[in-house]
């Protein structure tokens, strides 16, 4: 597979899949299993597996492109494919002696999904401090865990799950570790019944004394804290902006719709051809909706030539994204008066499922303070 055919493929599986069951599985907050298979029937699954494992090799460039192109057509099934690719990279850089090359395999087969629970309720959104601690056990750990939001929670055939190194000192000494879905002690405390982004299943789950061999200790003991910044970190914020410039277009395109087709009768003109301020704010959206595209392609670039700008990008574009995909799906919402909020259209669950990006971790706000703390040279935790 390259660019193009992933890209072919993702159009496919979002028109024939995705597209007929969006608005439903939102309603009923309903996880779509079918999506999940075609994602893997189409090898998107595998994307970013090495080749030699059997997936298809590509870099940030497709997966952002990719990511968006689902989330034009369903943001729920983008933020659950953005997580998988985000768990599937961790597991890829695993420590040499983690024994993960047949999971990687089932994954470029199109038959295993994974993704990431960091978050804990007791350090919320700061994801990169958990407070729960591994116990060293005969032949590995023991977790026990809040973990407070995991997309396709109950789903996925296995977890990225962060935890206090066995012997860490410092907040953010902690290790990562593979916990297959079916381990004893791990379940699903509670539905998911969010306020957007309501088909991904983004439940809070329960680790209770669950034994996790040492084979699938994915990074060394303190080591998932650099794990965490130097591969899930880049990946999610790029794979989270995307999503946003999905919602962004999707946005721009029921405007655009809306503005043609819903009509004065008594003066004969539709929406648009009557009112210029509406035709001025759709315009401001397609301009923020092109910046977005720009940025992301920017750091598309900076991830492929890595230089000394890099990880500033990296903040930028998640924080710049989530401002940007509630701005815009905001003035869908004002431009489509009544008929969005009164769900004539597709509007106002974009606009919805826009909100998730800003409090997804880290948050606009943390990002902020980041990009703040380190113009100034101050140290970030
Ligand atoms: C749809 C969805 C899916 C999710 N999926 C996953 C997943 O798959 N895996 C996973 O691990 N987590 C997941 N999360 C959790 C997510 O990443 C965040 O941890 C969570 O949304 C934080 O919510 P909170 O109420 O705990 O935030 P809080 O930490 O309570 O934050 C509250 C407010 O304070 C602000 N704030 C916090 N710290 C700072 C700071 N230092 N400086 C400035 N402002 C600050 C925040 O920006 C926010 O506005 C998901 C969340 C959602 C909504």
């Amino acid at each position: 597979m390259n660019h193009e055919t992933a890209l072919l493929k993702a159009k496919e599986a979002a028109d024939q899949v995705l597209a007929p069951s969006a608005s439903q599985n939102d309603k009923e907050g309903r996880f779509s299993t079918e999506a999940v298979a075609a994602l893997g029937q189409a090898g998107l699954l595998g994307l970013t597996v090495p080749t030699e494992l059997g997936g298809s090799g590509l870099g940030p460039r497709t997966f952002a492109a990719v990511v968006a192109t689902l989330a034009e057509t369903d943001a729920s099934v983008a933020m659950v494919y953005l997580m998988h690719v985000c768990g599937t990279a961790t597991i890829a850089t695993a420590r040499p002696d983690a024994v993960v090359a047949q999971i990687l395999q089932d994954i470029a087969a199109g038959k295993h999904l994974t993704t990431l629970a960091f978050s804990e309720a007791g350090s919320r959104s700061h994801f990169w401090a958990p407070v729960s601690r591994a116990r060293r056990d005969t032949t590995g750990v023991l977790i026990s865990a809040k973990k407070s939001w995991v997309t396709s929670a109950g789903v996925a055939q296995s977890y990225v799950v962060s935890t206090l190194a066995v012997e860490g000192t410092a907040p953010i000494d902690s290790t990562l570790y593979l916990v297959p879905a079916g381990c004893p002690g791990f379940s699903v405390e509670r539905p998911w019944d969010g306020l957007g982004l309501r088909a991904n299943a983004s439940a809070p789950m329960l680790l209770d004394q669950c034994l996790v061999p040492y084979e699938l200790q994915l990074t060394n003991d303190g080591a998932g804290f650099q794990a965490m910044l130097n591969v899930v970190l880049p990946i999610f914020n790029l794979g989270s902006a995307a999503v946003a410039l999905g919602i962004c277009r999707a946005a721009v395109a029921g405007t655009v719709s809306h503005l043609k087709n819903a009509r004065f009768e008594h003066l004969g003109q539709s929406l648009g051809e009557s009112l210029p301020t509406l035709r001025a704010q759709l315009a401001g959206m397609q301009i923020d909706t092109d910046g977005l595209e720009l940025r992301i392609a920017d750091l598309v670039d900076h991830l492929e030539r890595p230089r000394e700008t890099t990880m500033l990008r990296v903040l930028e574009t998640k924080a710049a994204a989530g401002d940007t995909a509630i701005a815009v799906t905001s003035a869908a919402m004002r431009i489509c008066g009544g008929a969005a909020f009164s769900k004539h259209t597709n509007i106002e669950r974009l606009f919805r499922d826009a909100h998730a990006g800003a409090v997804m971790a880290p948050t606009v706000d943390v990002l902020r303070e980041f990009i703040g703390k380190a113009l100034l040279g101050i140290e970030l935790f």
